[in-house]
């Protein structure tokens, strides 16, 4: 079990926090953005960062080669639908996509936006780590990443 503290300072015992999240158990700030037969899609209000989405598998699973084959045109689907609602609800142009196996949860994509604020960090995968916690620490208030959830919501659920 690993002690988990949410974005509004709770915390829950969980045996990985990405079943939590895909099952109803832990409600994520904000809401479900949006599901599919085998994936989540959610915002970790702890990086404030606007158009940033995180997509889980409701199975848990480790690897992309575990992904069944039904699984895997879903997967796509799924990201390319999410991709194509923030370039259009959020004017974001470019997306980077983090996804590490040796995770201490479960499949996940971390699709992170990338604004002009972000390149004093570099423009590779090293600036990814600096940018989120930059965010975290400047961006107190939640009241405009909530905003950007319900926008991506409203879109991804018509
Ligand atoms: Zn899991």
């Amino acid at each position: 079990m690993r002690t988990i503290t949410l974005s509004n300072g709770e915390t829950v015992e969980v045996d990985c926090l990405s079943c939590a999240l895909t099952s109803g158990k832990v409600e994520p700030e904000g809401g479900v953005i949006a599901e599919t037969e085998h994936f989540h899609a959610h915002q970790d209000v702890a990086y404030p960062i606007r158009g940033l989405v995180i997509v889980a598998s409701k199975r848990h699973i480790k690897g992309l080669d575990e992904l069944t084959e039904e699984e895997q045109p879903d997967y796509i689907t799924f990201i390319a639908k999410i991709r194509k609602a923030q370039r259009e609800v959020l004017g974001i142009e470019s997306v980077y996509y983090f996804y590490n196996e040796d995770t201490t949860h479960h499949f996940h994509l971390w699709m992170v936006p990338r604004y002009d604020w972000m390149y004093q960090f570099g423009r590779s995968v090293e600036s990814v780590r600096p940018v989120l916690l930059h965010a975290r620490k400047n961006e107190k208030d939640h009241t405009n990443v909530l905003e950007s959830i319900r926008m991506l919501t409203e879109v991804l659920n018509e």
